[in-house]
């Protein structure tokens, strides 16, 4: 583990490449781990609502039992469950090889959540368990994570990755079921880790 605890400040200028030593922002949710299997056990056991990961094909995916979407469900999961939420995530699969393979060529990974401050030593506990090294995690993020200095994003969520190419950086969207690859044109969209590595060559 090579996490410097800082906020990725002492990182080089963006090169804007997709080439090493190029720095790669990595979202974790919907790309590192899989939250929706832990969102739709809550729900179930909770909830008495039954509902399988796939079918959330939206980031507002309407849940009338709790008068709310499915955004406000990760959203008290991740202030009320913390520990038991981003401590038992599945792994995304191919992601151990894939962030290995891209640091082994050279890129900088670094972590880029919208999970809140509070709850990063929880992922940082699960990243480790998982044995996925990366070279910084960023404990502030903003909304638009454009603004963060790097040269490519890999996320889930189309307004983040459309953010990145705004500000000049390239987008890598993994594809989800609420993942709309039109809402982020310029990007590259995989459905993979498989095809992330192809995109870099890795
Ligand atoms: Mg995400």
């Amino acid at each position: 583990m090579s996490d410097r605890g800082d906020d990725g400040a002492d990182a080089e200028a963006g090169t804007t490449e997709m080439t090493p030593p190029a720095t790669v922002l990595l979202d974790l949710d919907g790309v590192v781990a899989q939250q929706l299997p832990l969102t739709c056990e809550y729900l179930a056991e909770e909830h008495g609502v039954h509902l399988e990961p796939h079918e959330i094909d939206d980031w507002s995916y309407p849940i009338p039992e709790l008068d709310g979407h499915i955004g406000h469900v990760i959203t008290d999961l991740m202030r009320e469950r913390p520990a038991w939420y981003f401590g038992e995530m599945p792994a995304v699969e191919g992601v151990h090889e894939g962030v290995a393979a891209l640091r082994e060529a050279g890129y900088r990974v670094e972590i880029a959540t919208h999970r809140i401050p509070e709850t990063h030593d929880h992922s940082k506990a699960w990243l480790a368990e998982q044995g996925i090294e990366y070279d910084a995690f960023h404990h502030e993020v903003p909304r638009d994570k454009g603004a963060l200095p790097g040269d490519v994003l890999i996320d889930d969520y189309h307004g983040n990755v459309a953010n990145a190419i705004a500000a000049g950086k390239h987008g890598v969207l993994l594809r989800q079921p609420y993942s709309d690859p039109t809402a982020c044109a310029g990007a590259h969209v995989a459905d993979s880790w498989g095809e992330i590595r192809r995109f870099f060559g890795v």
